[in-house]
């Protein structure tokens, strides 16, 4: 078996003091290589484990014929951000982990497995270079309709295109000034540069896509005055953007961040192009990290670039309560961010925060942990061990443990039905909620998820949307 093509990327000296992206992607060449690998499989399992269920087998064959725009529209049968999808997606937990190369009982892919979400990378960024549109549907059944959809996240325009390309008109409102929910305030550019999400965007405003940002369904507008308006059906992609903290003594200090409100200042605010752009950003020289997810990954490398940008030595360390192998995170972003200089602590449950007299953060006092058995989530549970205190100097802690559900609408509407967490309860066959011609998809469904299971869902709800439409 051949080896994998190694993707380029940029040197680690070429990338910490700037947002530049980070993975350069696969050439033509090393894109035919890479396909060429594929054992074009009998019972490829690989497309069971892509949530949208994209033919993968068949894409990389059309690589290999050099028939790009049939991968492209391959690709676009199912999911309508190729090159998104092939820069954020875990991968190495879904498709590859499926492919028929990953080794038995490994948690996550193996390294000889298909690099599936770069040959996707290769075919969506062909696609927009080219110009390349799944077009409209001339079906004047659909002309008619109106259709909203809350929240601009890959959940509300993943909707949108399914319900657009039908010649259905479709109008998104948006809480922030700018669209693209976590994929715009929360992932770094280094991570996915944002002329590739414009372009995406780009691509529902040639399918007649109105945006409304600044707009906060629940408090702007409510779900009845939508339906005023005359929208025959909603869907709500709201997401989970209310962050989790710690619970601990000393949380409230200042220059203790939650990963949310510090990457949205960097990311969607520009804080990294001060004094260009006017938000301001504390950076601090020892920067604590809490978390193991992307999140917290995110966080941690934002940070560092920030210290390089304002000249001082970086010095980032990350705390997990587990060990590597239980972090959620992409495995990818984890090794850049050891690459980058990120110092990793695993086993460490912080436990409390000194302040100074001004009530600036000083310390975090931390208990050591080993693991235990298995949790719901199947992780090993980490266990303090008792008497095992340390503290660790620092200036800046970013709190990164997790996201939960944003109750913005919820909270004013309820009639619509939520759970113990305040997640939006769907009818999973249907993604309609408890209100008629009101549908939802995305992590206020069941909470933080991946980008592509919440295009899933979003695709979902479509289909369904345009078949209540239809029947009503
Ligand atoms: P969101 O992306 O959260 O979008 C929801 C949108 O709705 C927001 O723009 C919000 O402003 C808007 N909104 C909310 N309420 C209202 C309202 N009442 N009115 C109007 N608008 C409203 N997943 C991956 O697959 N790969 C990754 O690498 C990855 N990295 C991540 C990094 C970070 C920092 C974070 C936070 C998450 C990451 N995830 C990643 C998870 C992934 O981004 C989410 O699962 C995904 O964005 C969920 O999409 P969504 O559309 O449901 O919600
Ligand atoms: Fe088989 Fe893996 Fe190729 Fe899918 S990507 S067809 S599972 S070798």
């Amino acid at each position: 078996m051949k080896q994998p093509i190694k993707v380029k990327e940029l040197a680690v000296s070429q990338r910490i003091n700037n947002f530049s992206e980070v993975v350069l992607g696969y050439t033509e060449n090393e894109a035919l290589q890479e396909a060429e690998r594929c054992l074009q499989c009998k019972n490829p399992q690989c497309i069971s484990g892509c949530p949208v269920g994209i033919d993968i087998k068949r894409f990389i064959f059309q690589i290999t014929q050099k028939d790009y725009q049939g991968a492209y529209f391959t690709i676009r049968e199912k999911n309508n951000f190729p090159s998104i999808c092939g820069r954020v997606c875990p991968a190495e937990y879904q498709c590859r982990k499926a492919c028929i190369l990953t080794k038995k009982e490994s948690n996550f892919a193996s390294e000889e497995t298909i690099n599936i979400h770069f040959l996707e990378r290769f075919i969506g960024d062909y696609g927009i270079r080219n110009n390349l549109e799944v077009s409209q549907s001339k079906d004047n059944r659909f002309f008619r309709f109106k259709v909203a959809v809350v929240g601009s996240g890959p959940a509300g325009l993943s909707c949108a295109g399914e319900l657009a390309r039908k010649g259905i008109k479709v109008t998104i409102f948006e809480a922030l000034h700018q669209l693209g929910g976590v994929l715009r305030y929360g992932i770094p550019p280094f991570r996915l540069s944002r002329d590739i999400l414009d372009k995406e965007i780009e691509n529902l405003v040639k399918l007649k896509v109105e945006f409304v940002p600044n707009c906060i369904i629940g408090k702007t507008i409510s779900l009845n005055e939508l339906f005023k308006e005359g929208f025959q059906a909603i869907f709500l992609g709201l997401g989970a953007g209310t962050p989790l903290f710690l619970g601990i003594p000393g949380e409230n200090l200042c220059n203790i961040y939650s990963a949310n409100e510090f990457l949205t200042r960097i990311n969607l605010m520009s804080a990294y192009r001060f004094p260009e752009f006017h938000t301001p950003i504390n950076v601090g020289k020892n920067i604590i990290v809490i978390g193991g997810g992307n999140t917290a990954m995110d966080a941690a490398r934002c940070a560092l670039r920030l210290q390089k940008i304002n000249g001082l030595n970086p010095n980032v360390t990350l705390l997990y309560r587990r060990t590597e192998v239980e972090m959620p995170a992409r495995r990818l972003e984890i090794e850049h961010a050891k690459e980058e200089g990120v110092n990793f602590r695993f086993l460490v449950q912080p436990k409390r925060f000194i302040g100074d007299e001004n009530g600036f953060v000083k310390k975090v006092i931390c208990l050591e942990c080993r693991l235990g058995e298995p949790d719901a989530s199947g992780r090993r549970r980490p266990v303090e061990v008792e008497g095992s205190d340390f503290e660790i100097e620092t200036d800046l802690v970013i709190i990164a443990i997790g996201l939960k559900a944003n109750q913005v609408l919820t909270s004013v509407t309820p009639e619509l039905k939520t759970d113990k967490y305040k997640d939006i309860i769907v009818d999973p066959e249907t993604m309609q909620t408890s209100i008629k011609n009101v549908f939802a998809g995305g992590d206020i469904v069941g909470g933080e998820g991946t980008v592509i299971e919440a295009m899933g869902m979003a695709k979902k709800a479509g289909s369904s949307i345009i078949a209540s439409l239809l029947n009503n």
